[in-house]
């Protein structure tokens, strides 16, 4: 897969750590130029800048909160000025705010919603103008488990997470004339900060058949798939999971 991106740029959002972090630095690895998206930790994310550049790749860190749709329309045309082109878009942000439905405030709620989904629109609405000109893209949305099949305390996250599938169905349709696909991966439970701190490990073990946590460069690899080889050119609107085996279709 070396060089399949060369000369092709990725927007990859919240990659200053966790699954994001691997896949900017999986998409880098086949010669993609890589913005670094992230919220508040700009020493991360320098760091994955850092790694990227010391690697021989081109990397630039830029700050936006995408569930803003004037930040993140300043992080597409920044990153359009500095590269003047994007090819793979990888909606990754994301945030949890856990609790059961009973006790779950509508800010629960919304701040979910706001990132999770609303997020994922406004960077797709942003970059897929680009890539309709361009005739050409890849967009892939980070969706999760949970979205498809439920997760007590989770009532907020998993709307979000089942809404990115039904958004990323529709966007597959509409920009597909002009060959741009949009893809949803899917991941189970990954070992990552996210997931630092969840304290009944050996009960959701017992709902993992391959019985661990998967890897963030497990998910990235999934990810640089759909973003870069050739042959999935031909892949769009699906969601693809990658999660020990949790959910079977
Ligand atoms: P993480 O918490 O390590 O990373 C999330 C990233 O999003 C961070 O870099 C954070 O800074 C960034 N972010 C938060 N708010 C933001 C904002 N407003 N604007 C831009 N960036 C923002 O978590 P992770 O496990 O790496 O999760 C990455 C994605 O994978 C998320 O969408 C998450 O829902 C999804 N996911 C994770 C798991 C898991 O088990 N870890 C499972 C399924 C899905």
């Amino acid at each position: 897969m070396v060089g399949l991106l060369a000369d092709k740029v990725a927007i990859v959002t919240g990659s200053s750590r966790g699954i994001g972090k691997a896949a900017a630095l999986a998409l880098a690895d086949v010669g993609a130029k890589i913005v670094v998206n992230y919220a508040s930790s700009s020493h991360s994310a320098q760091e994955v800048v850092s790694e990227i550049i010391a690697n021989g790749g081109e990397a630039i860190a830029f700050q936006a909160d995408v569930s803003n749709a004037t930040e993140v329309d300043d992080m597409i045309k920044a990153s359009m000025e500095k590269f003047g082109r994007i090819d793979v878009l990888v909606n990754n942000a994301g945030i949890t705010r856990d609790t059961l439905l009973l006790r779950m405030k509508p800010e629960d709620w919304q701040a979910v919603i706001d990132l999770n989904l609303t997020g994922v629109f406004l960077c797709t609405r942003a970059v897929s103008k680009i890539m309709l000109k361009q005739r050409s893209g890849r967009i892939i949305n980070i969706s999760s488990v949970a979205g498809l099949m439920g997760n007590p305390g989770q009532a907020n996250y998993s709307a979000a997470k089942a809404g990115v599938i039904g958004f990323t169905k529709t966007v597959a349709k509409e920009l597909a004339p002009r060959g741009v696909t949009a893809n949803v991966v899917a991941p189970g439970f990954i070992a990552t900060d996210m997931t630092g701190d969840l304290k009944n490990t050996e009960e959701i073990l017992k709902y993992i058949p391959l019985a661990r946590y998967g890897q963030p460069e497990e998910v990235a690899g999934l990810i640089r798939f759909l973003a870069a080889d050739p042959a999935a050119a031909y892949i769009t609107g699906q969601v693809m999971n990658v999660d020990g085996g949790m959910v079977m279709h």
